[in-house]
């Protein structure tokens, strides 16, 4: 079975990265794609607990696709919900960009 941690790091990396390079203003084809993408990443997620719960939050908080900032908060509220449960730090969301585009300033 795959390792759930390091397929986790790496996911989010994808996930994260998608976000920052997705188009401040993106057509409605491109967010449609986005939704897609969302939706069926959540079925097909190699750990079926973490995508079962996924497909919860994506029930509950449907994915934000009309801008950059909107895909990068929704997604950043989408990992500190795991993060939650599974007693990891929570993440300070203004922080996104600067975590995953822009790189930090220090
Ligand atoms: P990770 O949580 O992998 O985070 C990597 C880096 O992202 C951090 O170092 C930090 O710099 C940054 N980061 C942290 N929080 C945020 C945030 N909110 N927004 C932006 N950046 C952030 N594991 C389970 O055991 N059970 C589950 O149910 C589960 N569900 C998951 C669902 C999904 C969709 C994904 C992608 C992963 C899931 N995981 C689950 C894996 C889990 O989230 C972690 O990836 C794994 O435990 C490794 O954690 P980590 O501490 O290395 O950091």
């Amino acid at each position: 079975p795959p390792d759930v941690e390091a397929l986790g790091r790496s996911t989010w990396t994808l996930l994260h990265t998608m976000a920052a390079t997705y188009p401040e203003a993106p057509t409605r084809g491109q967010q449609s794609d986005l939704v897609s993408f969302v939706g069926l990443f959540s079925r097909l997620y190699p750990c079926w607990v973490c995508a079962e719960d996924f497909r919860g939050y994506v029930a509950r908080e449907p994915p934000q696709v009309a801008s950059r900032d909107d895909f990068g908060m929704w997604l950043c509220g989408a990992h500190n919900e795991v993060n939650r449960k599974l007693g990891k730090p929570v993440f300070d969301c203004s922080k996104w960009e600067e975590r995953w585009r822009t790189g930090w300033k220090d």
